[in-house]
């Protein structure tokens, strides 16, 4: 665990004794967690969900929901998958006892949790228990040409409800059960990947509220929990005020909103951004400093119209730029209430936040 003592921690205690904003981290992994807290993280901005699938141990099983012809069957194997993501979430929770932590509903399109060779059908159809031709069909019927675009985020939630019926469980219930166990209080936010209109928030609310009772009632025990959504898309943006009815948080995620903004693949940019920034086509690589002019307006005008709707949203950043100092700047003119970054860029966080609450 890192060490905040002598002249760095006094530097950071200076840092923040100035800054407005909150610094969290992007965490998934207990490891993430304590490196994130030992940093002086102030909670999970994000918890990405999706690794926790890709586990060796479980992958037979998410193949298996996946490749599963119908509802019930999804059910039966998501049925596997429980007790090991309700572990996840306990034990991070756990050590963030007391902080708020964000958790992710899963967002990748199912195909990539599929092998991509022919060469591996054998092995996974004997795993999964279907023939060879079943797995081929499906892997077909899964392919997308551009997965990024595709069946991915809350468009699993909506056609795969069982998927993220499954997810609200494990973390109400490990939500619970930490706090019965430890005693310590447990902040949950739930957080909607990808969504682009009011209406897939509103559904898939409402599905995570009807969990959250269920598990009440089932445990004779409460806590307050929040649900948000990502705003990661420009129609996100723009309907933000209408999006915000069912949101009480929204964290931007940038890394997607500048991809679909700028219409550039946020894994293939840098084949040309460097050349465009020599140019002074952009004036820095936008997929590491907010392109203030484009995504940056896309965010204020989500603030804006956010806070609008709702004045007490509380509103955060969990894209790669959470750790960036001159988007945390920006981040900080617009009075976000928190910055969420990699573990490591906490301290860099904490004291780019105090610089722009000072230049403010
Ligand atoms: C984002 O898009 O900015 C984000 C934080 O989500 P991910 O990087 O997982 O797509
Ligand atoms: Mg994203």
């Amino acid at each position: 665990e890192p060490e905040m003592a002598g002249d760095f921690g006094r530097l950071m205690v200076w840092a923040d004794a100035h800054r407005r904003m909150k610094v969290r981290a992007n965490a998934e992994t207990p490891d993430d967690c304590r490196t994130a807290r030992g940093f002086g993280a102030e909670g999970v901005g994000l918890c990405r969900t999706e690794h926790m699938f890709f586990d060796a141990a479980r992958i037979t099983a998410v193949r298996r929901m996946i490749l599963a012809e119908d509802g019930t069957a999804r059910a039966a194997a998501l049925a596997e998958l429980l007790p090991e993501q309700r572990a996840d979430f306990a034990a991070i929770f756990e050590i963030m006892a007391g902080l708020p932590v964000t958790i992710r509903l899963l967002d990748p399109p199912l195909h990539e949790f599929l092998p991509a060779h022919e060469a591996d059908f054998d092995e996974v159809a004997a795993a999964v228990g279907i023939s060879v031709q079943a797995l081929r069909r499906r892997v077909s019927e899964l392919h997308e040409f551009n997965p990024m675009l595709g069946h991915r985020g809350c468009r699993l939630g909506i056609t795969y409800p069982e998927i993220y019926a499954m997810q609200a469980r494990a973390i109400f219930e490990a939500a619970v059960d930490v706090a019965v166990r430890t005693g310590a209080t447990v902040v949950p936010e739930v957080m909607v990947p990808l969504v682009a209109t009011p209406r897939e928030l509103e559904i898939i609310k409402a599905q995570i509220d009807g969990v959250a009772a269920e598990v009440f009632g089932e445990t004779g025990r409460t806590l307050d929990y929040l649900v948000g959504t990502m705003i990661e898309l420009p129609r996100a943006a723009l309907r933000a005020g209408e999006i915000a009815a069912a949101a009480e948080f929204f964290s931007f995620g940038t890394n997607d909103l500048t991809q679909t903004a700028l219409g550039i693949s946020r894994d293939d940019a840098a084949r040309f951004l460097q050349v465009y920034v020599e140019q002074g086509i952009y004036a820095r690589d936008p997929f590491v400093s907010i392109d203030v002019e484009g995504v940056g307006e896309l965010i204020a005008l989500a603030a804006e119209r956010g806070r609008a709707a709702r004045p007490e949203i509380k509103l955060g950043i969990c894209g790669e730029h959470g750790g960036d100092p001159l988007s945390i700047a920006f981040c900080e003119t617009l009075g976000l209430d928190y910055v969420s970054c990699s573990p490591y860029r906490v301290p860099i966080a904490r004291l780019a936040a105090a610089q722009a609450a000072l230049r403010r």
